[in-house]
């Protein structure tokens, strides 16, 4: 149990919090949309907890008399906080926000698939997790391979850990947008619906995934923005591969392998990106979904 005086002052510290979230709405610094992204993704988030009231009534040129006509068309209720709305309301909300012209500099607002390639060790996993760090309401794919965990790997998270019958019902099913047999021997493919609600819901996606799946993607999606993420020079990635240590020699010669395959497959790509330094090639992915 919390003592009275530790509740009082984790409430108002929330209020802070929930006040710091609307001033970033009113001074434009936080895109309406990218913040109510994050209350429907993060259950306990300060920005689930606004208020849909305090929620709309934050954005510049809505006001008191502004909001309930608002809500009665969104069918949405004046005491709902932000993170509990229904799927429909979420929709219609979402299309709502879409709508209204973006005051911040960076408008991510129209959902973009990209998917990013790049041959073994180059860093793409670094890139992405700079882009989930400032970016909390772009979404990532997560595919299902039929490897096993590596130690740390949690199912759901990095990977769907399947086995080899599950994911040939998975592809016999039609859920993959696209599969492949990566590295020679493991299955790896993208669940397709969570693409699909993402798109439906004009949310940006970032996809990582092997040149074959990227081809797929293309074909399907032809929208789908590819991203080429290089290393400085072929010598580094070299280094970079023998320097992780995370994969034997004779597992190291197979990825060099992919890579070199990967690398001569780069003119297919819509965008490549030098991986030179983390900051850099991570906001020029961002930038990509920033144009429309
Ligand atoms: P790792 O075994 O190191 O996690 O992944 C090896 C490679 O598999 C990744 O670099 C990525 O290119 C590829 N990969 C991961 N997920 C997918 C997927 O869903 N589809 C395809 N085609 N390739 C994937």
């Amino acid at each position: 149990m919390l003592d009275p005086h530790e509740a009082s002052t984790i409430a108002i510290e929330r209020r802070r919090a929930r006040a710091a979230v609307k001033r970033s709405i009113a001074t434009g610094d936080r895109e309406p949309l990218a913040v109510a992204r994050v209350a429907w993704d993060i259950e306990n988030s300060v920005e689930a907890s606004l208020r849909i009231t305090e929620f709309l009534g934050a954005i510049p040129g809505i006001g008191a008399i502004k909001i309930p006509r608002i809500l009665a068309t969104l069918d949405i209720s004046e005491r709902k906080r932000l993170g509990a709305l229904g799927r429909h309301q979420i929709e219609a909300l979402g299309a709502w926000l879409r709508a209204r012209p973006s005051s911040a500099g960076l408008d991510i607002a129209q959902g973009k698939l990209v998917v990013v390639a790049g041959p073994t060790a180059v860093g793409k996993g670094t890139v992405l997790a700079r882009i989930r760090e400032l970016h909390p309401e772009v979404k990532f794919s997560v595919s299902a391979t039929t490897r096993s965990p590596r130690p740390g790997e949690v199912d759901g998270v990095h990977y769907f850990f399947v086995s080899d019958a599950r994911f040939d019902e998975l592809v016999a099913t039609n859920q993959m947008l696209e599969w492949a047999v990566v590295h020679g021997h493991n299955r790896y493919g993208t669940p397709r619906e969570p693409i699909d609600d993402a798109i439906r819901r004009g949310d940006s996606i970032i996809l990582e995934i092997d040149i074959q799946g990227a081809r797929q993607v293309k074909a399907a999606m032809p929208e789908a923005i590819l991203v080429f993420l290089l290393p400085p020079s072929w010598e580094e990635l070299v280094r970079r591969l023998e320097t992780r240590g995370t994969e034997g020699p004779e597992e190291q010669a197979r990825r060099l392998t992919t890579a070199k395959v990967e690398f001569d497959a780069q003119h297919e790509f819509d965008v490549a990106i030098v991986n030179d330094n983390v900051d850099v090639a991570a906001e020029a992915v961002v930038q990509l979904m920033s144009i429309d």
